[in-house]
């Protein structure tokens, strides 16, 4: 599969479409969800043309993982989640229901979230 340049979150990180920033350093960006599943539902993506969980564990160097999974880290902080609990995950590919293919994060919180899955 090749990186589609023009997918939404792309457009975001060049600034062609507006976000609500959470947080922004050379390594990642994290903004709001635009249909929040949950009282906090944030994204962050890494400013790189990563397609999936997948494909950023394959590509991304150490060092950028390294900085990428500390701006994670910062964006929980911003969002004040971690006291109380939260939930992080990644969809990759058709089963994992990804609609966006470019690697993001999904952090949820700011109430009891349900089962990671639900039955059939
Ligand atoms: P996924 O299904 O894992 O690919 O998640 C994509 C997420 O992106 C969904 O939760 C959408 O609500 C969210 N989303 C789609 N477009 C935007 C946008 N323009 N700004 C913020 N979030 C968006």
């Amino acid at each position: 599969m090749i990186y589609d340049p023009n997918n939404i979150f792309a457009r975001i990180l060049r600034k062609e479409i507006p976000a609500n920033v959470v947080y922004e350093d050379d390594f990642a960006l994290a903004f709001y969800d635009l249909y929040p599943k949950a009282p906090v539902h944030a994204l962050v993506i890494p400013k790189g043309e990563y397609i999936s969980f997948y494909d950023f564990s394959e590509k991304a160097s150490p060092e950028f993982m390294k900085g990428f999974y500390k701006a994670v880290q910062k964006t929980i902080d911003i969002l004040d989640v971690k006291d109380q609990g939260f939930r992080v995950l990644s969809n990759h590919g058709q089963n994992g229901g990804q609609e966006v293919p470019h690697f993001h994060l999904h952090i949820l919180g700011g109430r009891l979230l349900g089962k990671l899955v639900q039955p059939a």
